[in-house]
């Protein structure tokens, strides 16, 4: 006989084989984060997805379950933000694994309790450092609009405003990291809705009650919100998005990273902030507004800027009263290639984090397509 915590191993190597991956910690905090998101039989059910949406009756067929049997508990499943849904009126329901982040994580924002958000704060650091992030980010930095240099410079996919373009549903979410924080006690002044969601995610979204539908000009204006409101615009790591983050020093990713010596290595970023230092009148204001800590005071030489922490954000450049800051485009060689969608994010993803995983990704596509 297994013994209970074997299905949440399979489980927890089962997401590591997932582009994202779920990489193992000594501690097994991991496994502990499983087993309080998931019961034994959603654990099971949740080991015959892949990343290739299905029919419950497909799923219910390698599951031994009926098909009503099937469609009730994979819907009560993409409730919880435990596996993914998809719904159009061509296929009908569909449903897929979930990435832990991003996916199952930011889909817990109604469901988070302390010893869940503590168990997440010991697993971060591993998390983001041991799995793909470093090499492939599923968030890019973009600057905040007003920071933006010369604006025939600027590629579409390299500015907020221009992602919204060729989108045509938006909703606003809660921030799951802001929350997570005001639940500890450690929470901040921004607005908790700060996470930008678009295109066919709204329907997952919305249908789990994780946030609201708003128009266009909404969308735009929590854009252009960002900038006086300190937040670091973060879209999906493709040229066709399908979210903005809008996020602040409560950001479980921007907090790892800059616990890092060289935070400008974790993100996709085009700009860095340059610093004329004869400009500087050395009032102090950028050394508050900079997330990463890349602006310092030297002692008594004035302000120094440390170009491998910077990420390109542009709160800096936005109140600097001399315009000392600017933001300037990285060499070539420095910037990284965006890929056209996320589904081409994802299969970069396993393809650099080696043979086996990709060829996990390919296998698991391809068993899903002959419905085995
Ligand atoms: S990534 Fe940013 S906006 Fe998204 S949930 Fe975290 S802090 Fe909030
Ligand atoms: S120096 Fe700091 S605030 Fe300025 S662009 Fe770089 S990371 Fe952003
Ligand atoms: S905000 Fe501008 S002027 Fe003020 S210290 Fe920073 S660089 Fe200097």
């Amino acid at each position: 006989m297994r013994k209970r915590g074997d299905v949440y191993r399979r489980l927890a190597r089962h997401l590591d084989d997932l582009p994202a991956g779920f990489p193992p910690t000594k501690s097994g905090v991991e496994l502990r984060i499983l087993r309080t998101l998931f019961n034994e039989d959603e654990a099971k059910l949740a080991l015959r997805l892949s990343v290739l949406p299905e029919s419950p009756e497909s799923v219910a067929r390698r599951a031994g379950l009926s098909a009503s049997e099937a469609a009730r508990k994979l819907e009560a499943m993409a409730r919880k933000g435990l596996i993914y849904r998809l719904e159009d009126e061509k296929s009908g329901l569909r449903y897929s694994a979930n990435q832990f982040v991003i996916g199952i994580w930011e889909f817990q924002v109604n469901r988070l309790r302390p010893e869940l958000i503590r168990d997440m704060e010991e697993y971060l650091p591993t998390l983001i450092t041991d799995s793909p992030w470093k090499k492939t980010p599923q968030l890019r930095t973009v600057p905040v609009m007003e920071s933006l240099p010369v604006r025939h410079e600027i590629l579409a996919h390299e500015n907020a405003e221009d992602m919204l373009r060729g989108q045509d549903r938006f909703l606003a979410a809660p921030c799951i990291c802001r929350r997570e924080r005001t639940m500890m006690g450690q929470g901040c002044d921004k607005p908790e809705e700060a996470c930008l969601i678009m295109g066919r995610a709204v329907d997952y979204y919305d249908r789990n009650g994780m946030g609201r539908v708003i128009s266009r000009e909404e969308a735009l204006a929590m854009i252009r919100r960002a900038g006086e409101a300190e937040l670091v615009l973060q879209p999906s790591n493709a040229k066709k998005i399908a979210n903005i983050c809008m996020c602040c020093g409560c950001c479980g990713v921007l907090r790892t990273i800059k616990s890092h010596p060289r935070p400008a290595e974790f993100v996709s970023s085009p700009f860095r902030a340059t610093l004329r230092q004869d400009a500087c009148s050395d009032c102090g204001t950028c050394l508050e507004r900079c997330p990463m800590g890349a602006l310092t005071r030297r002692n008594g030489q004035g302000i120094e800027l440390d170009s491998v922490r910077c990420i390109g954000c542009g709160l800096c450049v936005l109140t600097c009263p001399t315009r000392s800051l600017t933001l300037v485009r990285k060499p070539e060689a420095e910037q990284r290639d965006v890929p056209p969608t996320l589904r081409h994010t994802y299969v970069t993803m396993a393809r650099r984090r080696g043979g086996l995983k990709f060829i996990k990704l390919v296998r698991s596509l391809f068993r899903s397509a002959l419905r085995v």
